[in-house]
């Protein structure tokens, strides 16, 4: 549980008036604390994605939303849904079940990819590439932050013959660096907003007063 504060009122005008937020909130998906974020930034406000998968049968709702602010023309075109280790897979693995019930039942069964990340770089098994090979391709993960870790799958299913139609994510922090926006269509379930709450590491009051760094 988290204790209401100034920092969880600053957080919940984040919100953008979204439910679904205010259920992560609660979930302690969205979680207060003094946090690193390894690039120079500290700030008090942090998204867990571990968290989302602790409650997956509330999760699992949320797939189905996410996946309903697709144009039903688009998601009928997808014929694979691929996703990262470890957030992203899990949702990708799900998702096939919403979009199999858009088809008929005579029509092919819509796959599942796995990507595999290496130091931040994305990797495919052959199975998996084999899998996206000329194929219209879904890319999911949890958490959309800098963009990055859909900008490195995105050159995987590529790399593998694979076309990417379009990004998902249940929260987009809208933190996407331009060199790693991608030329395809993308929805987020929620949009999460943190910019205003963060500060540079030398001017971080957390650190000043020694609050200890929040691991998770
Ligand atoms: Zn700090």
């Amino acid at each position: 549980m988290i204790t209401a504060g100034v920092g969880v009122e600053k957080a919940r005008r984040g919100l953008n008036g979204h439910i679904v937020l205010a259920k992560y909130l609660e979930h302690g998906v969205v979680v207060e604390g003094h946090v690193d974020f390894g690039n120079g930034l500290h700030g008090n406000v942090f998204i867990n994605p571990h968290a989302l998968f602790r409650d997956w049968s509330e999760i699992w709702q949320d797939i189905q939303t996410m996946w309903e602010k697709l144009p039903t023309t688009l998601a009928r075109d997808i014929q694979v849904v691929a996703g990262p280790l470890t957030g992203g897979a899990f949702i990708a693995l799900w998702s096939p079940i919403v979009l199999d019930q858009l088809h008929a039942p005579a029509d092919p069964r819509i796959q599942f990819a796995m990507i595999e990340m290496e130091n931040g770089n994305a990797k495919m098994k052959p199975t998996y590439a084999d899998v996206v090979k000329g194929k219209k391709v879904a890319l999911v993960d949890d958490v959309r932050n800098t963009g990055r870790t859909f900008h490195t799958c995105a050159q995987a299913i590529t790399k593998a013959g694979g076309e990417l139609v379009v990004t998902l994510c249940l929260i987009d922090r809208k933190q996407v660096r331009p060199e790693f926006s991608l030329d395809v269509s993308h929805v987020s379930l929620t949009v999460y907003d943190v910019e205003d709450r963060l500060v540079p590491q030398d001017k971080c009051v957390d650190c000043q007063f020694g609050v200890p760094i929040m691991k998770f």
